[in-house]
């Protein structure tokens, strides 16, 4: 086993350092435990002191033209593309992630960067005249300008830990904020880098506070800080709770836990419905918010697509990252443990094994497991690993009554081949977004993203993002 002690340092004070008490967070790769690094653990004075740099150096940021802030995150995105493969070891190595879809998920982040300034350049004000209503006059004209918040706090999760950062931070640079970011802390390393490829790409550095560190010690303390302006956070519903409630006076976007259900009708294409389920609930291991997490499909056409199911199941290959595998060890023993022991109680319950349940650590098989009732807590809880249970239903509407009994609403599936019917059931669906015919998932990152009930709160997706770190400012000309 290989180790690295080196301490990497993090953004802080417009400097690249440790923090001044020496302390630090050994990061480990969740798939054979080698020490990838330690990242600073930052204590609440050096972040204020940061944090005063970073609102300070807005003022100016704000005065730039878009063009000018747009040509950096342009820069940033070619930086970050050139170094796909060193960045996308970085991810796979920090967060267990296959090769192939961590150097994707820097290639799709230099694109989500590239179309948020594009799309930044075309965020306009508006003029108004003041002779809508009665007694008014023509003579008054408003102009309503977008003007930036001041300083977002972006706090990302592990799972992506740079497209899920870059799409916070990104909107928010351009449209003239600062930002304190605090990257998750399995997926800090991948953000300190992501960050170093902003600040060559010419970012002033006080724009920028890294706050690396564990968000039981410093994310109350950023949450309640009287300088933040707005916070963006992806992660656990219970988190996002947390903040939500810590949080006052100030726009909050959260993006939190799902459990999106896949509808499966008696007229459905079964194949395609088999391969687009098990694309959706396995890939990653079932680590994204995303995935399909519960399959609700007709008696008549269960047993089928069990089998077809089964028959996919059984390709995917298990193993470690660096081999390209499919299913590969979850991010901790905790939540190993955690979808472990859903699996275990949902057995004792009558569930039947159909593939997997096999472990070994923190390598869980891809599990199916059918005749799954709704009295067993997997048919309701988000297990974030690679395990999907199979509902039957006798009709669309016990579908429909437990999909939406759900406490979450990210997104859900409809397969049918009888558009109007699954265009009736999608309407009756309490959720942010659903697919026909296809697996649920977060992009284009052009689409409005969005959960509802304890999936989250405002909207997400590169256009609705811009439009979160920006107010009216209005000004009043009177002739
Ligand atoms: P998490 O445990 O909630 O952590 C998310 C982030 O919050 C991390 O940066 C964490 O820091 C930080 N944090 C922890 N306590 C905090 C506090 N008191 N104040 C402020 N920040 C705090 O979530 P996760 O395990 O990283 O991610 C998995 C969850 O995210 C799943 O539920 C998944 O569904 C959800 N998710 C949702 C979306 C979506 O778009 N809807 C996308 C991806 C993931 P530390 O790492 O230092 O603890």
């Amino acid at each position: 086993m290989t180790t690295n002690t080196e301490t990497i340092k993090t953004l802080i004070n417009g400097q690249w350092a440790e923090s001044a008490s020496e302390a630090t967070i050994e990061i480990k790769a969740p798939h054979n435990d080698e020490l990838i690094g330690r990242v600073p653990s930052l204590s609440q004075n050096e972040l204020n002191d940061s944090i005063s740099k970073t609102v300070a150096a807005q003022e100016d940021w704000a005065t730039k033209s878009i063009q000018e802030r747009g040509s950096i995150l342009l820069k940033w995105a070619d930086i970050l593309e050139s170094r796909k493969e060193e960045l996308g070891a970085t991810i796979m190595k920090e967060v267990a992630k296959k090769k192939s879809s961590a150097e994707g998920e820097v290639t799709r982040t230099a694109d989500f960067i590239r179309y948020t300034v594009e799309e930044a350049y075309r965020l306009h004000g508006d003029a108004l005249r003041g002779d809508s209503f009665k007694g008014g006059s023509k003579k008054k004209i408003g102009l309503a300008e977008k003007a930036p918040l001041g300083t977002i706090l972006a706090i990302g999760p592990f799972n992506y830990p740079m497209n899920l950062s870059a799409s916070k931070i990104a909107p928010a640079l351009v449209m003239g904020n600062s930002v304190i970011f605090k990257p998750a802390t399995q997926g800090a390393i991948s953000g300190i880098k992501m960050v170093e490829a902003l600040i060559e790409a010419g970012l002033p550095a006080e724009l920028v506070t890294l706050a690396t560190g564990r968000g039981s010690v410093i994310g109350d303390f950023l949450v309640q800080h009287p300088s933040v302006d707005m916070i963006n956070f992806t992660g656990g519903t219970a988190t996002g709770e947390h903040i939500s409630k810590l949080s006052s006076m100030i726009p909050v976007v959260l993006e939190l836990g799902g459990k999106d259900p896949a509808i499966v009708l008696e007229d459905a294409d079964l194949d395609k419905a088999a391969k687009e389920i098990v694309a959706g609930a396995y890939s990653y291991s079932g680590q994204r918010c995303t995935a399909i997490k519960r399959v609700l499909v007709k008696d008549e056409v269960a047993d089928e697509l069990v089998q077809k199911i089964e028959a996919k199941v059984k390709d995917l290959k298990v193993g470690m990252p660096e081999d390209n595998a499919d299913i590969t060890p979850l991010i901790d023993d905790k939540s190993a443990d955690y979808v472990q022991g859903l699996i275990d109680e949902a057995k004792e319950q009558g569930a039947t094994v159909v593939a997997g349940d096999k472990r070994d650590g923190r390598l869980l098989n891809a599990t199916l497991l059918d005749n799954v009732t709704t009295e067993m807590r997997i048919a309701w809880e988000e297990p974030f690993g690679p395990v999907l249970p199979i509902i039957r239903v006798s009709s669309e509407e016990e579908a429909v009554r437990i999909a939406n009994d759900s406490e979450y609403g990210l997104q859900a599936s409809v397969f049918s081949n009888d558009t109007d019917r699954a265009m009736r059931i999608a309407e009756k669906l309490e959720v942010g977004t659903v697919q026909l015919n296809a697996k649920t998932e977060r992009g284009p990152d052009h689409f409005p993203f969005l959960g509802v009930k304890s999936s989250g709160l405002g909207v997400q997706g590169i256009t609705e993002a811009l439009r979160s770190v920006v107010r009216d400012k209005v000004t009043v000309i009177n002739m």
